[in-house]
């Protein structure tokens, strides 16, 4: 089977599980479930499947942070929404629209959801309990699905070769853990992507036993009937519509499209009084950049474990940087608590998609958060620069929300220009992390085992699900929670 554009692989017109969107959720889904011995699963990709690498294996650092920051210049950028609470959700915000979608761009940090995150009454006890205890009668799925990320990895610390604890900055900074691996022959390096298992020999698409894949294949709705999902409805390769029938619709297209495929779905079933679905979060990044002198921490990543009263976590990275100097790129991340408020909302046409609106804000609790990370920052620059020897400059923040001061900043062109010791402040949008999630929460909008509520045969996988953020980056939970579902459907289906 191949993934090219527009191509029909596999059982086509049916499929016993069909999944939408071959991002990190989806293709972790179709793999888990498929080594659990199901078959006739299909993925559905909007995009194209012929270029299986990270960008960082692809490109060098500087065309790869440009990708990212500047995303003009890469083909597969798709922001499939508009914002009514604008700059947030523009910008960088949006879509890879490519098999393996953002799985080819994340960095592969991998931490877990913070305790007080996963405390009742947000995140359901079950899932909990097989995150963090144990499930189906072996460890957890946090301990499974850390250990083969860093096994895959070669090492405990993943890219940067097991770089030591250090105390910098009045901080106790851990190595970050990390599913990357460096890319023999180079300098270049790669982060974990499901699609590991889905390369032939001539680097195509080749999924495992079970699965096809149908890329360029534009789901526009789910198709729902007497009260159920019954498949999807997609755009056919010559503009008309076509109807893909299936036992059970696996929605992973990402927060946004997810959710506007479930407020379309839902409302058709009667199930959404108004076509919107609430709880969308991000988290809350800001942080700066600084160029220093010889003799500063080395080269790597590292981290402070969240504090509970931040809800933040802070992060260092140390890059070379010619001869004498390194670049520090400092960052606090921290949780946008769920506001119902804070909408995927869509407007009901005629024809599917729906047009998609996202809203969102924060909370006057965000707003405190914001104030004690810039004091975070402020504390660990003051403490750090004396130690490298340059004078610690004030660390000058704009408003939250000021686009000229985004995390664009980071970009290559822009900091190759900044003189040794004047650090740039920069502070994310919402929308532009690429943690988006929270509109589709397990206990709510799902059931604990992700199956919606008052739409049988309709399940969503992806940080869509997560009923809060926490701190943490949200992969590894994602992971682990499509291990969960395909586990849970797999059992379901013997
Ligand atoms: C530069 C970068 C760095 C990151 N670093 C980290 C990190 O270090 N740690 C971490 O935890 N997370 C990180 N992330 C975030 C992480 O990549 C995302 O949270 C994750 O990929 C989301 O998974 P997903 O499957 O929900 O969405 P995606 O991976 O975006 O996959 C969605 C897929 O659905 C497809 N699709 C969308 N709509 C449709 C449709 N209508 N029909 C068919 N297909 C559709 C898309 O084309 C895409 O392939 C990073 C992201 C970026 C961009």
């Amino acid at each position: 089977m191949s993934g090219n554009p527009g191509a029909k692989h596999g059982s086509v017109g049916r499929a016993r599980v069909l999944v939408v969107g071959g991002g990190l959720a989806g293709l972790e889904f179709a793999s888990a479930l498929a080594g659990h011995g199901v078959g006739d699963i299909m993925v559905l990709e909007a995009g194209p499947g012929e270029d299986l690498d990270h960008i960082h294996r692809a490109y060098s650092r500087e065309r790869a942070s440009e990708m990212v920051f500047a995303p003009e210049g890469d083909p597969h950028f798709h922001r499939p929404w508009s914002s009514r609470t604008q700059p947030h959700y523009t910008g960088i915000s949006g879509l890879r629209r490519r098999l393996g979608g953002r799985s080819l761009y994340w960095h592969g940090v991998i931490l877990p959801l913070e305790d007080w995150a996963l405390r009742e009454p947000w995140w359901p006890a079950d899932v909990v309990a097989d995150l963090t205890t144990g499930h189906r009668g072996g460890p957890s799925l946090y301990d499974r699905v850390t250990a083969d990320l860093l096994e895959w990895s070669g090492g405990p610390a993943g890219e940067d070769g097991g770089a030591g604890a250090r105390r910098f900055g009045g901080q106790s900074f851990r190595p970050l853990p990390r599913a990357c691996r460096a890319v023999p022959g180079t300098d270049r390096w790669e982060a974990y992507t499901p699609l590991e298992g889905w390369r032939g020999a001539d680097g195509r698409v080749a999924p495992p036993a079970g699965i096809g894949v149908r890329c360029g294949t534009d789901v526009l709705a789910v198709d729902v009937r007497d009260g159920r999902a019954r498949g999807v409805v997609v755009r056919d390769g010559a503009g008309g519509t076509e109807t893909i029938a299936a036992d059970t619709v696996v929605l992973c297209a990402g927060t946004v499209e997810s959710t506007r495929l479930a407020v379309q779905a839902l409302t058709v079933a009667g199930v959404l009084r108004e076509p919107r679905l609430g709880g969308l979060a991000d988290h809350i990044v800001q942080g700066f950049v600084v160029r220093l002198p010889a003799g500063g921490p080395p080269p790597g990543s590292y981290y402070v474990p969240t504090s509970p009263a931040t809800r933040s976590y802070l992060r260092m990275d140390v890059t070379p940087d010619g001869p004498g100097s390194c670049l520090l790129d400092v960052r606090i991340t921290g949780e946008q608590l769920p506001d119902e408020r804070s909408v995927v909302e869509c407007r009901p046409a005629a024809d599917f998609p729906w047009p998609a609106r996202v809203r969102s804000g924060l909370r006057p609790e965000d707003r405190r958060l914001v104030a004690a990370q810039r004091e975070v920052l402020r504390d660990f620059w003051r403490a750090a620069a004396p130690e490298v020897g340059v004078l610690a400059r004030p660390l000058e923040f704009t408003a939250f929300g000021d686009a000229d001061r985004d995390n664009t900043r980071v970009l290559p062109g822009r900091t190759r220009r900044q003189p040794v010791g004047r650090p740039e402040t920069w502070t994310s949008l919402l929308g532009t992390e690429d943690h988006e999630g929270g509109s589709l929460p397990l206990g709510r909008v799902l059931t604990s085992r992700h199956e919606f509520v008052g739409l049988p045969g309709l399940y969503a996988a992806g940080p869509a699900v997560f009923p809060r953020l926490g701190a943490a980056n949200p992969s590894l939970t994602t992971i682990a929670l499509s291990r969960r579902l395909a586990a849970a459907l797999a059992a379901e289906s013997r």
